[in-house]
């Protein structure tokens, strides 16, 4: 079995993500290549060689995917792919932007956010909003999927000591251009990899009472921050920072979801978390089926009184 993984990166550093799905690649078992696809990307290349359990990284190195356009990233993988029993990549805004585009040019149809493998080509996958899940076996000659990371332990970054070979470029697709990029800049960890997560929802009631009362929590727990979509929809904070169905999917050791009333889109994106606690001023908010712990009273004076005693 050949298996190729598609890195995430930033041409500097691996993401953490990249891990996971070599863990599920392990699962699936045999031949691991990371493919590296980037411009000026050898040092990701080097830290990929390094992680246990692959056996091969191949770097495509070239102006065209300097910024992952999934145009021209897509095109890469559907013509490295070729040689592979299985491509796979993270369930993430990026591997989500590419992978499906690889597998309509190998026509081929692909997985999506697989959580277990059963074998080498069966898996397991949420659906319905994670109210049920699917066992799905796959025929194609190549099998393309996404992998739910939280669902995956990390392998070690260290250990391995893989060759890193190059791969000739597939060049620009020609169809996409890169014109900017907005980062938002944060020193709190990233949401999906953080171990403690606050959200906050619509009974926060504004972008300026958010930060007020959930900032403070957070920095004295130093935890990411997350939101549902009704408090991203009304503009409280960013939408990158949307825990859900729709947003991103988290499993930390503790989330904190504050004036959020627990619809199964949000339950969907956080309710693998070890330990789920609720603060909400109704006792009948259905957050309370999935928290283990849950405090009822409004948040406005329960969170400060909380942080004066952290
Ligand atoms: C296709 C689809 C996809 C979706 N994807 C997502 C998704 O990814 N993520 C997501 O979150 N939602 C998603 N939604 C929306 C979801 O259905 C809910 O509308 C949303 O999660 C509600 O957000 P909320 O809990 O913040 O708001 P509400 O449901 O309005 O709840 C607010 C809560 O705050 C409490 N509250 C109010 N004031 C206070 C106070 N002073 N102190 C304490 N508690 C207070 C209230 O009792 C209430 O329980 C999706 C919906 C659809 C249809």
């Amino acid at each position: 079995m050949s298996i190729l993984v598609i890195a995430e990166h930033d041409n500097k550093a691996l993401n953490a993500a990249t891990l996971n799905v070599v863990a599920a690649a392990q699962k699936i078992g045999g031949d691991i290549t990371v493919l590296v696809a980037g411009s000026g990307a050898q040092a990701v290349a080097d830290q990929a060689a390094k992680v246990a359990g692959v056996s091969k990284v191949l770097l495509a190195d070239d102006a065209a995917y300097a910024n992952q356009l999934a145009e021209n990233v897509a095109k890469l993988v559907a013509e490295l792919g070729k040689g592979y029993n299985h491509i796979l990549a993270a369930s993430t805004t990026t591997g989500k932007n590419i992978l499906p585009r690889a597998a309509a040019l190998l026509d081929v149809s692909m997985i999506t956010d697989i959580i277990a493998v059963d074998s080498a080509n069966t898996f397991k996958r949420p659906i319905y909003a994670g109210n049920a899940i699917a066992t799905v076996e796959s025929s194609e000659s190549v099998i393309v999927a996404t992998v739910r990371g939280t669902a995956f332990d990390a392998v070690a970054a260290e250990g391995g000591s893989a060759a890193v070979e190059a791969a000739a470029s597939t060049g620009d697709a020609g169809i996409s251009k890169f014109i900017n990029e907005e980062i938002v800049k944060s020193e709190r960890p990233e949401l999906t990899a953080a171990r403690i997560v606050v959200s906050g929802g619509r009974g926060v009631g504004s972008g300026e009472n958010y930060h007020k009362i959930l900032d403070p929590l957070a920095d004295k727990l130093g935890a990411a921050q997350g939101a549902s979509r009704a408090a991203v929809d009304a503009g409280f904070v960013p939408n990158d920072m949307q825990v859900g169905q729709t947003g991103k999917i988290v499993a930390p050791d503790l989330y904190i979801a504050v004036g959020i009333s627990g619809a199964i889109q949000h339950l969907a994106g956080m309710k693998e978390s070890k330990v789920i606690v609720a603060i909400n001023k109704d006792e009948e908010a259905p957050i309370n089926a999935v928290a283990d712990y849950w405090l009822v009273g409004d948040l406005n004076t329960v969170i400060p009184e909380l942080v004066s005693k952290i």
